[in-house]
């Protein structure tokens, strides 16, 4: 074993020793039902997010509700629909990393569907993956439908809006915790609607 190895190892285990000291001190000090509750409160934060997303919505707003179901001819959605966003909702396309205006949005709000206005997720679910794509922990209860897309060597699960059918993108179970799911999307095919 060569000295460089050994200094990591011991460090290592003086760095177990030291935090399995503090987490030793810390359950005598606050109890172990403190922390079990502090990982409830976590998981209870993208539970309220999920179910109470109104209140991420700024007053009076007056958004689409999931059981309006919007169907349009291909022809319409055309029209409507900027190039890009047409490519992405209805031809299930990938916008290229790091274009999205929305990779740098921090402010308080809902992301909706581009396609019909649809809240699909909450700024509170938002992170930052680093993959280049706006990225969320969770989604809207029941805004949100998924499906196996085997369209790449490795399957994938894509997801899209439950109101008009349009793509947003694929979720991974690689995201942070406490959900461990990223929700990777295309930022073309959402708007930001501001709380304030
Ligand atoms: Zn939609």
């Amino acid at each position: 074993m060569n000295k460089r190895r050994r200094f990591l190892l011991q460090g290592t285990a003086g760095l177990g020793l030291l935090t399995g000291a503090g987490i030793l001190v810390r359950a005598q000090t606050i109890g172990d039902d403190t922390m079990t509750d502090a990982d409830t409160d976590l998981d209870q934060t993208v539970a309220d997010t999920t179910s109470n997303w109104q209140q991420f919505a700024p007053a009076g707003a007056n958004l689409p509700a999931v059981s309006d179901t919007l169907e349009l001819d291909d022809t319409v959605w055309r029209e409507r629909l900027t190039p890009d966003a047409y490519r992405v909702l209805r031809k299930e396309g990938t916008e290229r990393a790091f274009t999205s205006t929305l990779l740098n949005e921090k402010q308080r709000g809902l992301y909706l569907c581009a396609g019909c206005e649809l809240p699909l997720f909450t700024s509170a679910m938002k992170f930052d993956s680093g993959t280049g794509w706006p990225s969320f922990t969770t989604m809207i209860d029941g805004h949100i439908e998924t499906r196996r897309d085997y369209r790449l060597f490795l399957p994938r699960t894509e997801y899209h809006c439950s109101r008009c059918g349009g793509h947003q993108g694929h979720v991974f179970d690689d995201g942070p915790a406490p959900t461990g799911q990223r929700w990777c999307n295309n930022g073309v095919a959402l708007t930001f609607l501001a709380a304030g």
